[in-house]
């Protein structure tokens, strides 16, 4: 699954919450696998799978084998009719059959003809349904039958409708998402990932639509004048989670890759917008049959556009379902460097194919493995296909987002216990796949992508159409590699925290010497500081070298301290080269002074690795913040994206920190100064720019605006008046940063013009562009007028969340989207469903940063219903308090140093 992100001009700013940043290749790290300082003996407590001892609820005497589905939406009273013959395997005799349903009625289940009814007993908390017969089933083959009536819902758990807008009204369209467990609300099912079966589905639906499910269609015949009964193939034997579903108006694009067809499945009018995804599809299918050993063994493969409901990507297995805009491209409205966007979410999906559908995790607490690793595989696939991206590179705000939240009290191993189905959400977080997609590069890495490769495709022949723990992954690796990984992985998964390895070097004559001592890297704010955070130790793979030599690194097994020979005296000598371990480090005065006098000769990804690290010392508090904007003064105004992308996030996250206080025009006035040249150097026009200026560009543009840069305001708004003239005089590269800004400064026509765009428009990334930009308006009232848009059905319900989020982290008021939250609370969380209360309400306020907030949401009881609730509301609880610490902390001496250097400027 890619989980749904705030728009990318939208991101939350607080500096303990960024959102994610873009994506994207880097240098491949040679290992030379040199110093052995030690050997693993990590004692590790998972074993590989078993079924009958992996974890889950439901009693593991019943296995179901095949599945017969009958649905019968209806698409207006928004209940849904089916009949299920289900064929178990009974281990040992019994007379109670324990399966899963909720929200639905069971009217009739009996068991091998109609020899048993069975009493039906539903049991709303544990969502299961309890089948008792008048006498015991013996052990072996049965075949049950029930009938029943499920519900299609406004929001994205089991089957969903979609209402979207095209030139001919309104349409309504249904399809489904269940990770990680809501196919229970679709069908009576063993809605475990460990129950695998075979599934047959049969559907009656509209004459005009289009029905799509995990396999080809084999039969359809028409039912009365309006409707027909489409039957699809059996699935070859998978987990319940990964069955799909949609119905509506719809057409496909399809191409053939090596036999397999690959389909773009979209709303009328729009399957050419689909030839990007498609033509890459393709590609990406013969990549991941070679790199996976094993051939897609399903006949066809649809991407299917969904144009609202749900805001991500879900693996479902031959039928992966996508947020219309995730996987559309249009080149009349996307920005050509949307492309990498797409890209990534479908080569994500896509090697969830192999690994999570093929392969799957026996429970939910091996999910990370799922996901670290197509996250992972994401960018493997962008580096190989498009080199020019730099992938890696870019995309190194995803490691630095999950060690950000790893240095927390309140983070959680990547392999955690995972209790039930709202805790299993709760496990879809920045940790579980960027951590684990960073644990996973750094393995390779250091294993070696030959041996690597050759691990993962004994992997996947071993287990095809199984479950697997990460141990299994483990013996699969250590086998093809010839070298110890369960203890490097146990450190890194089985336990939470961010190593920090202290590097300093001393001479010895002309000779230097490196020391290296290993600890554990905490953010932790004001009082809770007196408690000292439990200690931790790891297996690291460090990489360390010289900053401008291209000889490969020494790579280092780190455990414990070390000390190595780090050329001549005063040499500078990096650790962590290329950016590919995972841990901080922090510097010792004489070894810092080398690197930054270096700073220009490193490669853009240590330069990036340097400073980021360096931020991370002033966050946790061991440097003080004018140490980091020191650094960055000597940062040069043609360096890299990436490199300036660090710096911006760092500056828009203290001018988030500086909101209601007098000393924010000054620190504004500084970043202005610091980031216009860079501006100045690209200009607004494209010229000859490559893809990589145009996303600076765009960077700069909105960072510039939001720091109150006149020229910039005024040329927006110019720009996009030119728009609204002629459309094709705005290049699309420029009309996310364009359109944020006029909606940022908007008076009340501008904002009205901003929402007649948005309602005028069918294509979904022109609607979320212009509802964000509105959402994003600074004058009260219109925010207001925003907050009450969510109440109606105008808006996707996708954006519903953001838009209010928008709402709250864009002006100095984000006590009105809280309070506009409390005072609607009941009618959002109908629409929005279980993740509203669960997830949302302390998402929302990590807008605050200060203690008042903090105890409004610890006392706002429907955060904290459920178990996951409770989980988010501490994180978010400890997100708070950190920006609140880092505020007293740092900001006096950040404004301080700003004082004196904007004084200081001709
Ligand atoms: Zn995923």
């Amino acid at each position: 699954m890619t989980i749904p992100r705030p728009h990318a001009q939208n991101n939350t700013k607080n500096p303990s919450g960024t959102a994610l940043a873009p994506r994207s290749l880097g240098v491949a790290l040679a290992v030379t696998a040199a110093l052995l300082l030690s050997l693993p003996g990590g004692a590790r407590a998972e074993p590989t799978y078993s079924f009958d001892t992996t974890p889950g609820k439901l009693p593991k005497t019943v296995i179901p084998v095949h599945y017969q589905i009958e649905l019968t939406p209806d698409l207006a009273s928004l209940k849904l009719a089916g009949m299920e013959v289900v064929d178990i395997e009974v281990r040992e005799p019994t007379a109670r059959l324990i399966l899963n349903a909720v929200e639905m009625t069971l009217d009739a289940a009996s068991i091998d003809g109609d020899a048993g009814r069975a009493d039906i007993a539903l049991d709303a908390a544990s969502e299961t349904a309890t089948l008792s017969f008048a006498k015991p089933l013996a052990a072996g083959a049965h075949r049950l039958r029930i009938g029943f009536v499920a519900k299609i819902n406004k929001f994205d758990r089991g089957l969903f409708f979609v209402d979207y807008p095209t030139d001919t009204g309104t349409k309504r369209m249904l399809s489904s998402q269940l990770e990680p467990a809501d196919a229970r609300r679709i069908f009576p099912c063993w809605d475990e990932p460990a129950f695998k079966a075979t599934f047959t589905l049969t559907v009656t639906v509209p004459q005009a639509f289009l029905a799509v499910g995990n396999m080809p269609i084999t039969r359809e015949e028409p039912i009365g004048p309006d409707l027909k009964r489409v039957a699809f193939a059996p699935t070859p034997k998978m987990s319940s989670y990964l069955f799909v579903f949609t119905t509506g108006e719809l057409e496909r694009l399809t191409g053939d890759a090596d036999g397999v067809t690959v389909g773009v499945v979209t709303t009328l009018g729009k399957r050419e917008q689909g030839r990007f995804a498609l033509d890459n599809a393709v590609k990406l299918l013969a990549y991941y049959n070679d790199y996976f050993g094993t051939k897609y063994p399903l006949p066809k493969l649809d991407l299917i556009a969904v144009p609202g409901g749900f805001g991500g990507a879900m693996e479902n297995w031959g039928g992966i379902t996508f947020f219309e805009s995730r996987l559309l491209f249009d080149p009349s409205s996307n920005a050509e460097t949307a492309q990498r966007g797409i890209f990534s979410v479908l080569a994500h999906e896509m090697a969830h194919q192999w690994f999570g559908d093929l392969v799957t995790m026996g429970w939910w607490d091996n999910l990370w493995l799922n996901e670290g690793f197509a996250s992972w595989m994401q960018e493997k696939a962008a580096e190989h296909f498009y080199p020019q991206w730099r992938t890696w590179l870019n995309g190194y705000g995803q490691k630095q987002y999950a060690m950000m939240l790893d240095a927390r009290r309140t983070s959680h191993p990547i392999q955690q216990p995972v209790a039930d189905q709202s805790e299993a959400m709760t496990a879809f977080d920045g940790i579980t796949y960027n951590k684990g997609q960073a644990f996973i590069r750094m393995l390779e890495s250091y294993l070696g992508e030959q041996a690597f490769g050759d691990g993962i495709r004994k992997y996947m022949a071993a287990h095809a159409y199984g479950n697997t723990t990460t141990a299994d992954l483990w013996q699969a690796l250590e086998s093809a590699a010839g070298k110890p990984v369960t203890g490097i992985a146990a450190s890194f998964t089985e336990q939470d925290g961010v190593p920090l390895i202290s590097a300093e070097t001393h001479c010895s004559g002309n000779e230097q010497r490196m020391t290296l001592h290993q600890d554990r890297f905490m953010i932790v704010p004001g009082a809770a500081r007196a408690t000292p955070p439990s200690p931790r130790a790891w297996q690291v793979p460090v990489a360390i070298g010289p900053v401008a030599e291209t000889s490969p690194a020494k790579v280092l097994l780190l455990e414990g301290n070390a000390e190595i020979p780090a050329g001549t005296c005063g040499e500078a000598i990096k650790v962590n080269l290329g950016d590919v371990g995972y841990f901080r480090v922090e510097y010792g005065p004489s070894s810092r002074a080398a690197l930054v006098k270096s700073l220009a000769l490193m490669t853009p990804e240590d330069r990036v690795n340097f400073i980021a690290d360096s931020w991370a010392m002033v966050q946790a508090g061991r440097a003080e913040a004018p140490s980091y904007l020191a650094l960055i003064e000597d940062i040069r105004s043609d360096d890299h994206r990436a490199v300036w992308d660090q710096v911006i996030s760092t500056l828009t996250a203290l001018d988030w920190l500086e909101r209601g206080r007098p000393e924010r025009p000054a620190l504004q006035a500084y970043g202005r100064a610091r980031l216009r040249p860079v501006f100045d150097r690209l200009g607004w026009d494209a010229g000859n720019a490559n893809d990589e200026q145009a996303l600076l560009r765009s960077r700069l543009i909105t960072t510039l605006g939001e720091f109150g840069d006149s020229d910039i305001l005024a040329e927006a708004k110019k720009r996009f008046a030119g728009f609204l003239d002629n459309p094709a005089s705005l290049p699309t590269a420029l009309r996310d940063p364009v359109t944020h800004l006029v909606g940022m400064s908007a008076d009340r026509p501008s904002y009205d013009t901003l929402l007649a765009l948005a309602r005028r428009s069918t294509l979904t990334n022109e609607r979320v562009r212009y509802y964000y930009a509105a959402a994003g308006a600074l004058d009260p009232t219109l925010a207001r007028a925003t907050l009450a848009l969510t109440l109606t059905d105008e808006l996707p319900n996708t954006i519903v969340g953001g838009v209010i989020n928008a709402v709250a982290s864009s002006g100095e008021q984000p006590d009105l989207a809280w309070d506009f939250v409390q005072e609607n609370f009941n009618a959002l969380a109908t629409r929005l469903g279980p993740s509203f209360a669960d997830e949302f309400i302390a998402h929302l306020m990590t807008n605050f940063s200060d203690d008042a907030h903090a105890a409004e949401l610890k006392n706002f009881g429907p955060a904290q219903a459920t178990s996951g609730g409770r989980v988010t509301t501490a994180r978010a609880l400890e997100t708070i308090a950190i920006s609140a610490d880092l505020k007293t902390r740092a900001l006096p001496a950040v404004d301080a140093w700003i004082k004196a250097h904007n004084g200081a400027r001709p």
